[in-house]
């Protein structure tokens, strides 16, 4: 009991050393309401680590965001997917604060903002303005809370990163107040026989080891056999006080009989490193279970720089007769801690569960690059496609192909080249690569065409083909009809669609003048607000094109009044 307080005193320790670092007074809060996360920062996301907060915005959207400090904006973003509608706004103290998802931006900003859409005939834009150009001030609204881009509800994301480095870091670590006195979940525990001839409780597989939680609060492990060098891993997240959100841990600390073997925690970390959290989760069980085990051990191939101390690699060598004290310290940025004892006998056992035979006929050495014919298409790996060296599966055939499955995570694009000749000419035009997902339904992946070859570049592995898309998408207006009065309307919208490779451009005028619809993939709409521009005449023509990812293409018009 008495080493249990004395961890929690060194864990809030190092957590209080951590935001000596960082100024405690400087920011206020984006929102005027409580701060509730339904995201803290570092958490295990699909191909990086969550870079930011997501703070819950009651379910709604438009809530007033407000800078945190004076500064100026430096860069603003609109984006079909990602942010979204983001600002970026650099402070004097050398941070910069960054706002994500956002519905509109403030009154000066949505103007300046819609004045580049409108000379570059683009929704989509990206703005660095001139440092000084557009000021704000601590507490001002800047923007309006919403659920643009990659966004799955209403939120906003909420960064601070070095103005310098680019690199983002804990907002948490700045003064911000978030209740939190519920210490990190446990789902599972699981042992990593690594070395050649390893064994956890007889087994040359990942183990799943069971535990139970002790009157002290902590949790026991089952008394675990092993011989060789063997590692853990842990499925956790962190719940807060005011919401049902699971979160991620910010801390993992791993001691053997009292040392240090491996600690990790999310200050922060660099975006050029992130797609590295795949070496980090035990990625074949993320494939097969959606669920992230992070290990407590370093791969070789691994080149995150969270860890705080490293012993080891986190890898633990079992002697034979030996006994070890292994613990799991998980904490949340508040210092609430769990603690899992696993205690490791070193014993001599049979062999009962094997390692499963991955043998296939061709052999991927990551460091070099690959190059495979496939009947239908070659595919070109550039050396460091992958992280370690396997046995692919490569299933050849005349029209699809088949490359391995996603239990393998690329860390860089490889090359996909299908020959359309056998095609008539024809066809091509509607011809793309599109992957097939478990269920055999395409989703299209980008594809260049030329000199004969059709070419994608991605880090998906699974099945590849060719789809012929010969239907044009649709366009139907969404909340009014052809020749109505729309006097009192602040908006108008339409919904648009493609099925096969997916909707490539649109663009819409009123009476032969460009106009600005937001486009929103995630509920197929594209809605132009009536503020942009003043209509000169009662009769108004409407005009919309959709082009798809083949380049068919379909144009709506209507008629509408308005005075
Ligand atoms: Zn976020």
């Amino acid at each position: 009991m008495r080493f249990h307080i004395l961890t929690v005193l060194l864990l809030s320790f190092n957590i209080i050393a951590a935001q000596d670092n960082y100024p405690q007074d400087a920011f206020q809060s984006p929102l005027e309401i409580p701060l509730i996360l339904a995201g803290t920062f570092g958490e295990l996301r699909s191909d990086h680590f969550h870079s930011g907060i997501d703070i819950k915005t009651q379910q709604r959207e438009g809530l007033p965001v407000l800078a945190v400090a004076d500064g100026t904006v430096v860069r603003i973003q609109v984006s079909h997917w990602g942010y979204g509608k983001v600002i970026y706004v650099a402070h004097p103290n050398g941070y910069t604060s960054v706002y994500g998802h956002l519905k509109k931006f403030g009154p000066e900003l949505e103007e300046y903002v819609k004045k580049v859409q409108y000379s570059k005939q683009s929704y989509e834009v990206e703005m660095f303005p001139d440092y000084g150009e557009l000021k704000v001030t601590k507490g001002s609204v800047i923007a309006y809370s919403g659920n643009t881009g990659g966004s799955a509800g209403p939120h906003l994301h909420f960064e601070i990163r070095s103005s310098v480095t680019e690199r983002p870091t804990n907002p948490l670590l700045y003064g911000y107040e978030v209740r939190d006195a519920t210490n990190p979940t446990v789902l599972g525990l699981f042992g990593y026989p690594l070395s050649e001839g390893a064994l956890i409780n007889q087994s040359a597989k990942t183990v799943q080891i069971n535990f139970t939680k002790q009157p002290d609060g902590s949790l026991l492990a089952d008394k675990v056999s092993a011989l060789g060098t063997i590692g853990f891993g842990i499925n956790s997240f962190d719940r807060q006080d005011l919401a049902a959100n699971q979160n991620g841990v910010y801390s993992v600390k791993q001691t053997v009989n009292g040392r240090v073997y491996s600690e990790f925690d999310f200050e922060t970390f660099s975006f050029a490193e992130t797609r590295y959290i795949n070496t980090l989760i035990d990625y074949p069980y993320f494939y097969k279970n959606r669920q992230r085990i992070q290990k407590c051990f370093k791969e070789p191939y691994n080149h995150l720089d969270i860890y705080k101390s490293l012993y080891n690699n986190g890898k633990i060598d079992v002697e034979e007769g030996m006994s070890y004290q292994v613990e799991l310290l998980i904490s949340d940025i508040e210092g609430n801690l769990t603690k899992l004892v696993i205690p490791v006998e070193g014993k001599q056992e049979m062999e009962k569960v094997a390692k499963e035979d991955d043998r296939t006929e061709d052999f991927i050495l990551a460091d070099k690059p690959n190059n495979f014919d496939l009947g239908a298409a070659k595919v070109y790996f550039p050396a460091n496609t992958f992280y370690e060296d396997f046995y692919i599966d490569l299933k050849k055939g005349n029209d699809t192909i088949t490359i391995h499955d996603n239990s393998v995570s690329a860390h860089r694009n490889f090359t996909i080249s299908f020959d359309p000749s056998k095609y008539p000419l024809e066809d091509r035009k509607q011809l793309f690569i599109a992957r097939l997902d478990d269920k055999n339904r395409p989703s299209y992946s980008k594809t260049y065409k030329r000199d004969g070859s059709f070419t994608t570049r991605t880090r998906s592995l699974g099945t590849y083909t060719l789809v012929k898309d010969s239907v044009a998408p649709t366009i139907r207006p969404k909340n009014f009809k052809e020749k109505q009065w729309l006097s009192n309307y602040s908006y108008l919208s339409l919904i648009i669609n493609d099925d096969l490779s997916g909707v490539d451009t649109y663009s819409a005028t009123l009476n032969g003048e460009w106009i600005l619809m937001e486009y929103e993939p995630k509920t197929n709409t594209i809605t132009y607000n009536f503020d942009d521009k003043i209509l000169n005449t009662n009769e108004c023509e409407l005009k919309v094109t959709v082009t798809d990812n083949v380049g068919n293409s379909t144009t709506f018009t209507s008629t509408f009044f308005r005075k």
